[in-house]
């Protein structure tokens, strides 16, 4: 069961921006309004995921770290109707697996809260605690038991950094959370929560970005695009300033990433990269997020039809002159 559980945890746990971005979805489907997270050794040492969130009642609260213990699906029809980031019920036991978690958590209501330790994927030990409503989960010593894995990690400040990038793209795929982010215990962001996709942009991007960007919007059957992209002559060197959401949930999807920059193959240099961040609201039907665990990879019905209508409504953008 170990061996399995490890091989499990291998993943949906990657590296310790994969736990940051467990976590902060667990905190999102928990209807959190505020989201800390906090990062120290290039997430080795420690993660942090403080929420304000609906927190977990004391009797469920080791179950959490049960295997396909989730309470977000309930039948198998429920699949193919998935409102939540979360459905499978394999991050908290998966991560629980590979390191140390203390969990605290508080759910609405309730008079006290309970704190859970698990490591190494052993039997959580369970403590009445005195804690504020919401859910807190401390993740420290990633891979201590795993030291093959941990061997297939870049330095610290790089791991720090794609645990960054991913709290970057979950506050911009949800702007009425207010995100804060602390490296090494020192302030990187924090995002008001206000449900402004601008105000979120110019948090993480710095105002001179949200002043630049146009705005852009459209609608086709079934599906609503909206967001910023930038100028022809805002660029960068590479593509960690392409955010795309579907539904709440960044993914990465190639065709579409393709439509985007064929759209500027003829206004920027080559070896440059557009800038956008969109926001695709469509039928939950006409989607399959059910791909691969980390469920970055999303499979859209019609996938170049909807590609090429994105296309034109980015052409239509940048050459719509300014008012
Ligand atoms: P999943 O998100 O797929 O359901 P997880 O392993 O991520 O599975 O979490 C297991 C369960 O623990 C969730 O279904 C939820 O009930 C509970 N949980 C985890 N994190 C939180 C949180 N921050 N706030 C409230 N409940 C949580
Ligand atoms: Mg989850």
């Amino acid at each position: 069961v170990e061996t399995a559980n490890q091989i499990a945890a291998g993943e949906v746990v990657e590296r310790p921006a994969s736990v940051v971005k467990e976590l902060v979805e667990n905190s999102i489907d928990a209807a959190a309004r505020h989201i800390t997270v906090e990062v120290m050794g290039g997430g080795l040492t420690l993660i942090r995921v403080r929420d304000d969130g609906i927190g977990i009642r004391p009797e469920d609260a080791p179950l959490a770290f049960a295997r396909h213990a989730t309470s977000k699906i309930r039948r198998a029809s429920d699949l193919f109707q998935i409102n939540t980031l979360g459905f499978r019920g394999e991050a908290l036991p998966s991560i629980a697996a590979v390191a140390r978690v203390e969990m605290d958590t508080r759910a609405v209501g309730e008079k006290i809260g309970v704190r859970v330790r698990v490591a190494g994927g052993g039997e959580p030990e369970v403590n009445v605690v005195g804690c504020p409503p919401g859910t807190t989960v401390t993740v420290t010593d990633l891979f201590y038991n795993t030291p093959a894995r941990r061997q297939f990690l870049k330095k610290p400040t790089s791991e720090a950094r794609a645990a960054v990038a991913i709290a970057e793209k979950l506050a911009l795929a949800h702007p009425e959370v207010a995100f804060a982010m602390y490296l090494e215990g020192k302030r990187l962001f924090a995002t008001q929560g206000n449900g402004e996709l601008l105000a979120v942009i110019t948090a993480l991007y710095g105002l001179e970005m949200g002043r630049e960007l146009l705005p852009l919007s459209d609608t086709g059957e079934g599906w609503a695009l909206k967001g910023y992209i930038s100028p022809p002559w805002l660029h960068r060197a590479g593509r960690s300033h392409q955010v795309l959401i579907v539904n709440g949930r960044y993914i990465f999807n190639r065709t579409i990433t393709r439509a985007v920059e064929d759209c500027y193959r003829t206004v920027i240099p080559s070896g440059r990269y557009p800038i956008f961040v969109l926001h695709l609201a469509i039928d939950p039907q006409k989607i399959d997020v059910n791909v691969h665990p980390a469920k970055l990879e999303v499979k859209f019905q019609q996938e170049h039809e909807l590609a090429q209508k994105i296309g034109v409504a980015i052409n239509k953008t940048l050459h719509t002159p300014r008012a």
